[in-house]
């Protein structure tokens, strides 16, 4: 079936679902290109994350005059979609792409479906910081400018070991982009990123920001490491709400975090499932270990409070298939069982996990090996039993990632907070 039509049918299969959440997990599935002429507007450009994003690889995606937007909105059309926003993921062969005709408009093959708005460039962009250093190599924005989000540690020790997320290519990221950055090695001075934010703090759509990064194996030092951030960014800007994503750290350790100004904690359990989570990530899995991180993640709740802890699953990897990977469920409704299992659980300990949707970046584990990605309606079924949970258990959305709701949602790789509440 052409994918137009496609999606058309699995809007009609999901009539409780907004249509925005259909086109939008398909785009974040397959990516988005983008014509030359497109890229002659102004915005604001992808800057440097923890991952590429990209189903294409990034060479190719350099070999582009321009770089392009951090993220898009879709609105209007045929479909009268609610303004809908959206991670940029450049890819040459996807279904989807944004052209100019009179104005930027998605094409699904020959057919315009929706208008499209890029991200504007944050005021703070293009300010020095205090090594030469652009401000936007440290605190770039996303969430549609919301978040001033820092990449503190741009490598992972998991991979010196073989032990890496199989989903993840943030090695092969700083790699193939890292090094271009001038000023900034893979460890960003905190000191910097304190400059920086305090920048990011002045321009009023900046509501919150992150501290995320690779991980460091002796959990003890990566406390430490994190640590250091928080306190340093806080010494100067002690107003913005903090975000901070790390391994599941001990305890112990978190009022500290708390006392520094963490408001939003992220341990990223990644899959739910025992056995993949230690096939998937085994770094986690022999370093910390499922049981330890998911008590550290429960616990976590008496230092942050209900809402405040969400931890991140890689939505869709558990499908995740191939002749060298003959592990992930082949069906949605065993996957989405698992993965709803997780929630429930989570869920029922006053934790709020959050997804972000699976992108299969070619220098990742699974880009090697060839994996498939799961259907669509894997997204539709994983995101409506979240929402009959969250009913349920009468828990507030994942706090930390700014409005929810269809039209209102700022999340840019999930369409999970695009649902009614
Ligand atoms: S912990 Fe896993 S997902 Fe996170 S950076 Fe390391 S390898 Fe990647």
């Amino acid at each position: 079936m052409l994918m137009l039509q496609y999606l058309l049918d699995v809007m009609d299969r999901y009539p409780d679902l907004p249509r925005e959440v259909v086109l939008k997990e398909s785009i974040l599935l397959h990516g988005i290109s983008f014509s030359d002429e497109a890229l002659k507007a102004s915005y604001q450009e992808k800057a440097y994350f923890l991952f590429t994003f990209d189903p294409d690889d990034p060479e190719r995606v350099k070999a582009r005059r321009k770089v392009i937007p951090q993220e898009i909105r879709v609105s209007g059309g045929p479909l009268g979609l609610r303004p809908t926003v959206i991670q940029s993921r450049h890819s040459s062969s996807s279904p989807f792409k944004v052209e100019l005709q009179d104005s930027l408009k998605l094409f699904v093959g020959k057919e315009a479906i929706a208008n499209v708005e890029f991200v504007p460039r944050p005021s703070y962009y293009g300010k020095s910081l205090s090594n030469g250093s652009r401000v936007e190599e440290v605190a770039p924005a996303i969430y549609w400018g919301e978040t001033a989000d820092v990449t503190a540690y741009r490598i992972c020790e998991y991979w010196n070991v073989n032990q890496q997320c199989k989903f993840c290519d943030i090695n092969e990221n700083f790699k193939a982009w890292g090094y271009i950055r001038k000023g900034i090695g893979a460890v960003v001075p905190k000191e910097l990123v304190a400059e920086a934010i305090e920048l990011a703090s002045k321009d009023s759509n900046v509501k919150r920001y992150l501290i995320t990064g690779g991980t460091i194996r002796d959990g003890v030092k990566e406390a430490e490491f994190y640590l250091q951030y928080m306190r340093q960014v806080e010494e100067r800007v002690s107003s913005l709400p903090a975000r901070l994503n790390t391994q599941a750290l001990r305890v112990e350790v978190l009022p500290k975090f708390y006392e520094a100004g963490v408001d939003y904690y992220h341990p990223n359990l990644e899959v739910w499932d025992e056995r993949l989570f230690s096939l998937i990530s085994p770094g986690k899995s022999q370093n910390v270990g499922r049981d330890e991180w998911i008590r550290r993640t429960v616990e976590a709740v008496r230092v942050f409070g209900v809402g405040n802890v969400s931890p991140n699953f890689v939505a869709g990897i558990e499908m995740a298939y191939s002749p060298d990977f003959p592990y992930g469920f082949r069906r949605i409704e065993d996957a989405v069982k698992s993965t709803a299992e997780g929630i429930e659980y989570l869920m029922s300990r006053d934790v709020t996990p959050k997804f972000d949707t699976w992108g299969l970046e070619p220098r990742s584990w699974f880009g090697i090996h060839g994996v498939s990605l799961p259907p669509l309606e894997y997204y539709l079924e994983l995101y409506r039993v979240y929402r009959d949970l969250r009913r349920e258990y009468g828990m507030p959305w994942p706090r930390g990632l700014g409005d929810p709701g269809p039209g209102v949602s700022k999340v840019p790789a999930s369409g999970f907070m695009d649902l009614e509440g």
